[in-house]
């Protein structure tokens, strides 16, 4: 590009969706500007929870070790306590490192990450971060992006220009009103009081707290209480329609709720904040060249800890697709799919969350039949973490696990699979079958860059497991195409040649 202030992607907002989208590009070698309007990372946490499928995704992008330092690991899951005490339904942990190659759930303090995400920024001269600069206009003017910015004292006005433009500015988004102000409402819209704790040193009563997070079903006053670390606590708690949310945020109430756990003696109150939970999908997520990703495509209630999940697949499933356009490879058309893969899979984990929250506010175990399994052998309904297949992409090459998430093949040394090829395609292969690869396959292989790894034992099991001798995995992760022989393979790598130059 010859103008300095030309771009081939523009990201409106350095929150963790835009941060991670930024590191993703910047590792694709593409020219990228992240506009920010806050000069600082937001001091307040919001999310403290992601999941296995999340730190893989860290993983691809180089940054798992900085993020390993900062995120707690736990195979403790979710319990949803009713009334006595009794345990109503239990989201499952799991022991050690689950099928994505690293512990199924991790916690966190949200500025921690921010400030991690931002630091691997600096890594990519190809990527310029300006903060304490608002985008107040965007036009898409076909084949480019106009965009206008304002920073604080309001006399600085900048433009720039962009090939792409990726709206990830949150749920008040500016740029989701140049896609589409239309929104599909799931139902939920409440209030909810967030108290975060610091606690103090020595408190015995916290040390004696449980260490894994529980929901307390009780209609006379839903709430949440969540371990961060040995540091940090926090508690949800509905807000009544009749409550006076100005007293909620005074020490008092907090101290008279809290009581039954902690005491000032026990902790410092770090923020106490009400919030509106939604539940929303923005019905278009793109428009010409505009994308929106995170919190302005999609909200959901917090009662799983998967919004910002969901924001970070988004972008792990639009940096490779992006770069494949820019670089004038694939067409524009592979935008329109990841619109219709997330939409649907991100719907998934809303609807699941908005279930729990009834499960929270009536206390109801006999609504727990309609969503989840009663586990007989642990005597209480169990589940865990939906693993949906993505909506209706053009990428999808058959039925499940086609278009589910792959898992990370880890050997008796501790490697893990992604590291042969970070962010990359990759194509797992039998040795039988590796040297038995036509032309037309070597030569796809090497026209998209995609790299062949020999299945070691964990992978072969794998394959075995579903009938097949070869797999096509996405850089995000997903299952492309799996084969049985050298025919299939080809099959397979034709049609993902042909989707991608589709028009
Ligand atoms: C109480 C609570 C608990 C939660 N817990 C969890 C959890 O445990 N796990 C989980 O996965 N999710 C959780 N979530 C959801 C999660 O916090 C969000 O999904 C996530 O923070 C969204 O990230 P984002 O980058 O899309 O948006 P944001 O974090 O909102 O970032 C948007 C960025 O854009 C910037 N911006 C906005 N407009 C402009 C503009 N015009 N110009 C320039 N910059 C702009 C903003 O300053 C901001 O930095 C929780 C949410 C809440 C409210």
């Amino acid at each position: 590009m010859s103008d300095n202030n030309d771009f081939d992607v523009i990201i409106v907002g350095l929150g963790p969706v835009g941060a991670m989208l930024a590191n993703l590009l910047g590792r694709l070698h593409l020219k990228v500007l992240v506009l920010e309007k806050n000069k600082e990372v937001h001091p307040s946490p919001r999310a403290i929870h992601f999941d296995g499928e999340v730190m893989r995704i860290f993983q691809n992008a180089g940054l798992d070790g900085k993020i390993r330092k900062i995120a707690r690991p736990t195979h403790k899951g979710m319990h949803f306590i009713g009334a006595n005490n009794k345990t109503l339904l239990v989201r499952k942990g799991v022991k050690g490192i689950g099928d994505q190659g690293w512990e199924n759930n991790w916690y966190f303090f949200q500025p921690d990450l921010e400030r991690e995400l931002r630091f691997g920024l600096q890594q990519y001269p190809n990527v310029t971060v300006r903060l304490g600069e608002e985008v107040v206009y965007v036009a898409n003017s076909g084949l480019q992006i106009q965009v206008k910015t304002m920073s604080e004292c309001n006399e600085n006005k900048s433009h720039y220009m962009g090939n792409w433009l990726v709206g990830c500015d949150g749920a008040k988004s500016l740029v989701s009103k140049n896609v589409s102000t239309d929104v599909e409402d799931l139902g939920l819209d409440e209030k909810w009081l967030v108290i975060d704790l610091k606690i103090r040193e020595g408190s015995k009563r916290a040390a004696n707290l449980a260490d894994y997070t529980i929901q307390h079903c009780k209609p006379e006053r839903p709430m949440t209480q969540c371990y961060i670390s040995p540091l940090r606590r926090r508690w949800e708690i509905m807000v009544f329609p009749d409550d006076h949310t100005d007293e909620m945020i005074q020490e008092q109430f907090i101290w008279f709720i809290l009581n039954p756990w902690l005491g000032p003696e026990d902790a410092v109150i770090e923020r106490a904040q009400i919030y509106t939970f939604h539940s929303i999908l923005k019905r278009q997520w793109k428009n010409g060249r505009i994308v929106l990703a995170g919190d302005s495509a999609h909200q959901s209630p917090p009662f799983l800890g998967q919004g910002l999940c969901a924001g970070l697949r988004d972008v792990s499933a639009l940096a490779w697709r992006l770069s494949l356009v820019v670089e004038g490879r694939a067409s524009s058309r592979t935008i329109n799919s990841y619109e219709h893969e997330r939409k649907s899979h991100v719907r998934k984990f809303i609807e699941l969350a908005i279930s729990c929250g009834e499960i929270i506010k009536s206390g109801n175990s006999s609504l727990i039949t309609n969503y989840f399994k009663h586990d007989h052998k642990e005597e209480k309904a169990v589940f865990d973490f939906p693993k949906p297949q993505l909506g209706s992409g053009d990428w999808i090459f058959g039925d499940p696990p086609l278009g589910q998430i792959c898992p990370q093949f880890v050997d008796s040394d501790h490697s893990l699979s992604d590291n042969y090829a970070l962010y990359q395609f990759i194509l797992f292969l039998n040795l039988k079958l590796k040297r038995k690869l036509c032309e037309k396959s070597l030569k796809i292989i090497q026209d998209w860059d995609i790299i062949v790894v020999e299945a070691a034992e964990a992978a072969k099991t794998w394959l075995h497991s579903i009938g097949s001798s070869a797999a096509l995995v996405r850089p995000d992760r997903y299952l492309y195409g799996v084969a049985k022989n050298p025919q299939e393979v080809f099959l397979v790598l034709s049609h993902f040649q042909r989707s991608m130059n589709e028009v």
